[in-house]
């Protein structure tokens, strides 16, 4: 959650600051600031709203004069939305300033106890007490005082701090939250996510917990938590910075679900390997998946439904029972899991705090672990055992698309994976999956070709004030995700429902006008849907329904009938998620939502 961003070079910070957190406001985007040194003084302007605001309020940065700066947009943990909790805090002496992401754990007990030391608080938030903890630490230099701090707040940061006695320096530190760094011929930077560095610099640095950098023109520095010099290795972006703008699209989701062919043929290829399925850097013994008594799968949100589809895969090629959880769940419930069990840990920014502490339960636990996540070198990516990166790009529209389905193909593969290895799915089942699979992103693609149907179907339902989607098996998981990208992007209330329980309560909404989308993807379970369906058509409401198989019966049920191409089942998910994916585009454009950037939400839930 929220954008960080900081500059320390020699041309004004203000403009590049802004520059920076229009690239980052999809990470929050309830208020925004920016601190910047002028003359030994620092000058904070701030406000709540969109990052437009602070632009019109500071003359699009030529208002604030200086080359060092910080920004910050927010998304609120500790206090409303408003102008005085906006970041950057001041310190009571107003020579330090401060921006954070994440949640200061102990900020009520610092807080209680800087108030007896005559600080008082001008704010509601949590991160206050990091503005005044430094002024209280400071010994005269930003390093060694950032590193007292550091011993004192718990919980999740990243920081960027700057000090009236150091004009020239900005110094920031990350635990449990993104941070990167950059440089180029004459500045320093640093921002939460790689897409803002991009237009400086392809040679990053990625921060790693309690390490502490600072910035001064021409020069980067990086410290251990007790402030000691350490050196860092470059991280190279290859990937092109036209991946991070919107390329003629209206809206980032729109340009991402036209990306998904593209990016799912990126999550496949190198990993199939004649008729073996192999990830680079992952090699599971025979004898190790072949003892394995289950699988958990642990993720949040859409990363989650994706989980929900990996079980039915997996349970059919390894064979063993496979757990799905919410990984907010997981962590308190004292998870029965041991050595002999796989934990695959599921999330597009590899940033989800609970899912992180998810893992690092199972770890504890002596779990083997595999994260399958999009950002390289998250954090995810960096503390579980394994890693599988779905190649997907940068996903910037707060509504997973991309991520998601790229997810679905990686669980593909490693569930192809752990059969083979496992010698429990026989080569023609194998090939038939690895067959399947290679054509996943051209169909995919053919999904695409004819949206109209689409957009017009959207246009006659984007005032339904309910939405029920229904199905059985696997798409019972599909539904839960189509429901989800409808309520998180239209605000219009959605469930995904298994079919065969709808009669145990849910069917009592149903009334005339309901709006019921009844996904049909799996031969076997076919009939049942349709009889669901049925029911609830008798009771008035207007059904649609997904299938890749039309027929006569089907069509004079439903009152339109979304086609999708035809597919192992395994593999329909990814194909009957895309027309779901647009309609809920669609009806959040026709009810003129903030699409990209719905509200209380943000991309990259690194708070618990
Ligand atoms: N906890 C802080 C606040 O509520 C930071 C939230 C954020 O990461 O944007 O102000």
């Amino acid at each position: 959650m929220c954008g960080i961003i900081g500059y320390a070079g020699a041309k004004q910070a203000a403009p590049i600051l802004l520059k920076g957190l229009e690239t980052l406001e999809y990470r929050g985007y309830d208020s925004a600031g920016m601190a910047v040194m002028s003359d030994g003084v620092i000058n904070i302007q701030k406000c709540r709203g969109r990052l437009a605001a602070l632009a019109e309020k500071t003359d699009h940065g030529q208002s604030m004069q200086g080359s060092v700066g910080i920004g910050h947009t927010r998304w609120a943990t500790h206090g409303e939305p408003s102008d005085k909790n906006s970041h950057p805090h001041f310190s009571q002496n107003e020579q330090f300033a401060v921006v954070h992401n994440g949640i200061i754990e102990n900020y009520q007990e610092l807080k209680e106890r800087l108030e007896r030391y005559g600080y008082t608080f001008q704010s509601e938030t949590d991160t206050e007490v990091i503005a005044h903890l430094v002024e209280y630490c400071d010994c005269g230099d930003l390093i060694r005082t950032v590193s007292k701090v550091l011993q004192r707040i718990e919980g999740s940061y990243a920081l960027g701090v700057l000090s009236t006695r150091e004009p020239e320096c900005l110094v920031a530190v990350r635990k449990d939250s993104p941070l990167v760094v950059c440089r180029d011929d004459e500045a320093g930077y640093i921002a939460s996510d790689i897409p803002a560095l991009l237009p400086y610099s392809r040679d990053m640095y990625l921060m790693e917990d309690n390490e502490i950098v600072a910035l001064t023109p021409g020069k980067i520095n990086f410290y251990n938590i007790d402030a000691r010099p350490i050196e860092k290795e470059i991280y190279h972006v290859d990937w092109d910075v036209s991946a991070a703008e919107k390329g003629g699209y209206e809206h980032f989701m729109l340009k991402e679900i036209y990306e998904q062919p593209q990016a799912l043929q990126s999550t496949i290829q190198s990993r199939i390997r004649g008729d073996r399925i192999q990830f680079d850097g992952i090699d599971y013994t025979s004898s190790w998946v072949e003892q394995l008594t289950g699988v958990h799968i642990i993720a949040c949100g859409s990363a989650y439904h994706a989980g929900l589809v990996g079980r039915y895969m997996i349970e059919t090629t390894l064979q063993r029972p496979v757990n799905v959880e919410i990984a907010s769940e997981f962590r308190y419930r004292n998870p029965i899991v041991d050595e002999r069990q796989l934990v695959i840990a599921v999330s597009q920014s590899g940033e989800t705090a609970d899912t992180l502490a998810a893992l690092r339960e199972a770890k504890r636990r002596g779990a083997r672990t595999l994260a399958i996540v999009n950002v390289v070198g998250s954090s995810l990516a960096r503390e579980a055992h394994d890693v599988i990166y779905t190649w997907a790009g940068p996903e910037i529209s707060v509504a997973t698309t991309k991520g998601y389905t790229t997810q679905l193909l990686a669980l593909e593969l490693v569930a192809v994976y752990l059969g083979q290895q496992s010698g429990r799915l026989s080569q023609s089942a194998a090939d038939a999956l690895i067959e399947a699979i290679c054509a996943v992103p051209e169909l995919a693609q053919s999904a695409l070709v004819d949206i109209a149907p689409i957009q017009q179907m959207a246009a006659r339902h984007f005032n339904a004030k309910d939405v029920f989607y229904i199905g059985r098996g696997i798409d019972y998981a599909s539904s839960q995700e189509a429901s989800l990208k409808l309520k998180e992007i239209s605000y219009i209330h959605s469930e995904g429902i298994a079919a065969g329980e709808l009669k145990h309560g849910t069917i009592s909404l149903i009334e005339d006008g309901s709006l019921v989308i009844g996904l049909l993807t799996q031969p076997k379970l076919r009939e049942k849907v349709i009889s669901n369906l049925a029911e609830v058509k008798t009771r008035g409401a207007t059904v649609i329904a997904v299938t890749s198989m039309e027929d006569a019966k089907l069509n004079a049920l439903a009152d339109e009938v979304i086609l999708i191409p035809e597919t192992n089942p395994l593999l329909i998910p990814v194909l009957s998620v895309i027309p779901l994916q647009l309609f809920a585009y669609y009806i959040s454009v026709y009810n003129g939502r903030d699409v990209d950037k719905p509200r209380n939400l943000a991309k990259s839930v690194t708070v618990e």
